[in-house]
């Protein structure tokens, strides 16, 4: 059986190399990116200087070949031809297919202001654009990220590093908004500050200014604030169109079952691009986890279901960690130290623990992050809960 997979990303590389291991299986993986598959969620990493390109990678010539598996990387899919059971790429090749794996990932959105297509403003996604920021690092000066999510932070840190002067916009009160409480978002704008990292929030951006060139960031009050490099990091978009125009049904992302079959019965979708039962991912773990299951359903009975997922942010010093639902209707239990500027606030509905919030310590996340999955009954534990698992030991 031959199985294409088309995306090189973290879900479309597992979902290769566990094909391969199939009896009969002949796989080839695609992917429009040049480089060999590397591990995205590092970027951030190698945008501060911590790693360099080699220990990105994920997978070199030699494991991809020891896997069987055949791949064809600077390789773009432009249209499936299901009827023929072929891919077509955008030089006119033709790729036929038994069974293929959609696991094309998202795009970074682009704000639709005037000016967002000017020379100097990248969105945060793929290697070359971290190439391209480190490049316009190199002659320092002003940088403006347009986001204070997980992703906007990382790249403010990494260029700050790098030599920049970041200001950060954001549109909310508070960064990183979906994930912490406004205490936890107050504590690290100001570590972050603390690092020459300026923020401006709420405000909102509404135009792009500079001739051939981003010059400067327009915000709603009328202030203009000077950049040479515009970091857009204002959200993603499932990559989904290649599959629309293949008659696929298509939501927000790629729509699949369980066994993340979509509506053609020879091809599943995976990772960031599918919409499994109604739930988009935009972590890593549970598209792995969505590769997987969607190679064991080929032989056995794989299916994936949502799950609590944790979120950090990986900035060197700054240590922050949240997972479960932490926007919810719940008593919550919080500990802050301000002397040593850490805090958590944990969430508790029914005598469960449903979410938690770390900052400055997140040494006890593992902790939390079992609780919350396993639903059980706190009793005695809640009363020190927040203390972490040295005195719940105690208390349970
Ligand atoms: C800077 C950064 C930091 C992150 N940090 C974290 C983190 O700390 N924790 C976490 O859980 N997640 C993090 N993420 C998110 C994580 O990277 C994604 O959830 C994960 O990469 C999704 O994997 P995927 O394989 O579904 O998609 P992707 O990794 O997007 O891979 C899809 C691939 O498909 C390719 N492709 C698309 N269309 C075509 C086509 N037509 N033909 C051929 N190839 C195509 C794309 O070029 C891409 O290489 C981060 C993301 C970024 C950008």
């Amino acid at each position: 059986m031959r199985i294409v997979v088309v995306g090189a990303g973290p879900a479309g590389t597992r979902a290769a190399v566990r094909a391969a291991a199939l009896p009969d299986a002949q796989v080839t993986l695609i992917g429009a990116e040049a480089a060999l598959p590397y591990d995205r969620v590092a970027l951030s990493r190698l945008l501060a200087g911590e790693i360099e390109v080699p220990a990105l990678i994920t997978h070199d010539a030699m494991a991809l070949r020891a896997a069987r598996v055949a791949y064809r990387p600077a390789t773009r899919i432009a249209r499936i031809d299901r009827d023929a059971r072929a891919l077509h790429t955008s030089d006119d090749a033709t790729i036929a297919y038994d069974h293929l794996v959609l696991a094309l990932g998202s795009e970074a959105l682009r704000l639709p202001i005037p000016g967002a297509d000017l020379p100097g403003v990248i969105g945060y996604r793929d290697l070359p654009d971290v190439r391209r920021m480190l490049r316009m690092a190199e002659g320092r000066g002003q940088a403006v990220v347009i986001g204070g999510g997980l992703l906007g932070l990382e790249a403010a840190a990494g260029l700050a590093n790098r030599g920049m002067k970041v200001t950060v916009v954001h549109a909310v009160d508070w960064p990183m908004e979906r994930q912490l409480d406004a205490r936890a978002g107050a504590l690290l704008a100001r570590r972050m500050g603390a690092r020459g990292i300026r923020f401006v929030m709420p405000a909102r951006t509404v135009a792009l200014e500079g001739e051939g060139h981003v010059q400067g960031v327009r915000l709603d009050d009328g202030r203009v604030l000077p950049a040479r490099l515009v970091v857009m990091a204002v959200g993603i978009r499932p990559n989904v169109a290649l599959a629309r125009e293949a008659g696929l049904d298509v939501g927000r992302g790629i729509r699949t079952d369980a066994r993340l079959f979509s509506s053609d019965g020879r091809i599943q979708a995976v990772g960031e691009c599918a919409e499994v039962n109604g739930v988009c991912v935009g972590l890593v773990a549970p598209a792995l986890e969505q590769a997987e299951a969607a190679i064991a359903a080929l032989h056995t009975n794989g299916a994936w279901a949502p799950r609590t997922d944790a979120a950090a942010l990986k900035v060197n010093g700054t240590d922050v960690w949240s997972a479960g639902d932490i926007g919810a209707e719940a008593e919550a239990l919080t500990l802050h130290d301000e002397a040593a500027d850490q805090y958590r606030r944990l969430l508790v509905r029914n005598d469960r623990l449903v979410g938690a919030v770390l900052y400055g310590d997140t040494r006890d996340a593992g902790f939390y992050l079992d609780l919350i999955k396993r639903g059980v009954p706190l009793g005695r534990m809640r009363a020190a809960l927040a203390l972490g698992p040295q005195f719940t030991d105690q208390a349970a």
